[in-house]
């Protein structure tokens, strides 16, 4: 079989190989990096039951990266993984009747280390091969920006830059960023929402010539390799609960901002792990939940909520898995897609049961919601939700008609948001000695203005 190639959703972006997809980001036509083919392996799952993760983080990258080889895969993977502070890497509990899936044992507290640890260690070992540089230009709501700065502090090939929308991220968020102050790492805080900061972080994307001058690279989940990484924990706690229930199928039920880790959710289906269904939870900020639930998918104005990480209205994802729906045809996603930028909507067509997907349902979960939702599972199980798990848990116990095994993903520590942990319990409940230790620690960080043109000087100036 011949390795995987890369390619875009628009269409005219000439075959990429693993590496070059990694190192590109967002595709050059403006569309986002997909396989060329899905694998399946319904055939492998019964050998793969039994491996741990790091194992099964293997098995699973080798079918889409034939870089830089097994032997070295193996290698970045175990380094990646060391890091957490979790024998199981993603452990799971069982809280009441569901199975919660924690993804934040690692050095940031939130799911995005599972694949940001991973591509820190793989941009190392392309710019080492090719001898190379990058800047990375990101644009965080709150987790990926202390993730990706922890994959990458102090790498001498690589500056990071990171937006973040100024004063709408959690204090203490805003501190894990900007206390690294390691000589390639750049915070802004940039006086807008989280989806100005995507927009400025795509404009510059599509600024051919000055993405290849600066060398700019991504580490947002518009890298193929982020959802790579997380595809392999579905498969992980599928295959656990599997074995302990006896069950089938499972579901899963994803907190969802930017379309990312459902997405990994959705491939691991394709793949052929048996999922009965995916459950899309969103908060206030419900586009994707309305859009599920009715076929529209429009622009709304962003309300910051107590889940900053899913305060997204222009989820990017989602012209991956608007690619499959309308049967792989580039042009149409095109159409759809300027459609959208112009109009701020559009329609998809619903299929013969009349429902936008079979494979998706979705709901949101507001600030009552949520915060009740996590008074009871501390009251009823002892067990903290932070509060983006808790808008997922929220909106799985709304469809629990089923009988497979609802996994549930806990995106991130109860201590990342103290303040919400506070107003549920009334109690001062959450820590991590990792947090704790913030303190006071000195910051640095550079306020700029909502506009592509000041990011793009700031970064002319420091990049490498
Ligand atoms: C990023 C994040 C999410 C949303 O994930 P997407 O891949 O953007 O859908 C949910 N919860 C937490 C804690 C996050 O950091």
């Amino acid at each position: 079989m011949n390795p995987i190639r890369y390619i875009s959703t628009r269409g005219t972006q000439p075959p990429l190989s693993f590496f070059d997809a990694v190192m590109t980001g967002l595709a050059r036509d403006g569309g986002l990096l997909i396989p060329d083919r899905i694998p399946n392996v319904t055939e492998q799952l019964r050998d793969w039951e039994d491996l741990d993760y790091p194992s099964l983080a293997f098995e699973i990258m080798r079918l889409f990266a034939d870089e830089p080889g097994d032997a070295r895969l193996r290698e970045l993977i175990a380094a990646a993984y060391a890091t957490f502070e979790h024998p199981e890497i993603a452990p799971i509990r069982k809280v009441g009747g569901l199975h919660v899936l924690e993804l934040f044992h690692g050095p940031t507290l939130a799911f995005k280390d599972i694949a940001l640890q991973f591509l820190g260690r793989l941009f190392e070992e392309i710019l080492e091969e090719r001898d190379a540089r990058l800047n990375i230009l990101a644009a965080t709501s709150g987790d990926t920006g202390s993730a990706a700065i922890a994959g990458v502090r102090g790498q001498p090939r690589i500056h990071i830059f990171v937006m973040h929308p100024h004063g709408r991220v959690s204090p203490l968020q805003e501190r894990q960023m900007t206390s690294v102050l390691d000589a390639n790492v750049f915070n802004l805080a940039v006086k807008g929402s989280f989806d100005d900061c995507q927009l400025i972080m795509k404009t510059l994307f599509r600024d051919l010539p000055f993405k290849d001058a600066y060398a700019l690279g991504s580490v947002n989940s518009v890298n193929w390799s982020r959802v790579l990484s997380q595809i392999v924990y579905y498969f992980h706690a599928a295959l656990r609960v599997r074995a302990e229930t006896g069950a089938d199928q499972v579901q899963f039920a994803v907190p969802t901002g930017n379309f990312g880790d459902i997405l990994a959710g959705w491939y691991a289906k394709r793949m052929g792990l048996p999922v009965r269904r995916l459950i899309l939870a969103t908060n206030e900020n419900d586009i994707l939940a309305r859009f599920f639930n009715t076929g529209t998918y429009a622009r709304g104005a962003v309300v910051p909520s107590i889940n900053p990480s899913m305060d997204i209205q222009v989820a990017s994802n989602f012209e991956r898995w608007l690619y499959y729906k309308v049967e792989r045809d580039p042009q149409a996603v095109s159409r759809l897609m300027t459609q959208f930028a112009r109009e701020g909507r559009m329609e998809i067509p619903r299929d013969v049961r009349g429902r936008v997907d079979v494979e998706i349902v979705a709901g949101s979960s507001d600030t009552k919601h949520t915060l009740e939702t996590i008074r009871r599972y501390h009251e009823t199980h002892n067990y903290l939700l932070d509060p983006h798990t808790a808008a997922g848990i929220y909106v799985a116990e709304q469809y629990n008609e089923l009988d497979d095994p609802m996994i549930c993903l806990a995106t991130a520590h109860p201590a990342k948001f103290p303040e919400a942990i506070a107003t549920a319990t009334g109690q001062d409940l959450a820590h991590h000695p990792i947090l704790d230790a913030f303190g006071q620690a000195p910051t640095r960080c550079e306020v700029v203005d909502n506009n592509v043109e000041a990011v793009r000087a700031y970064l002319a100036a420091r990049a490498r």
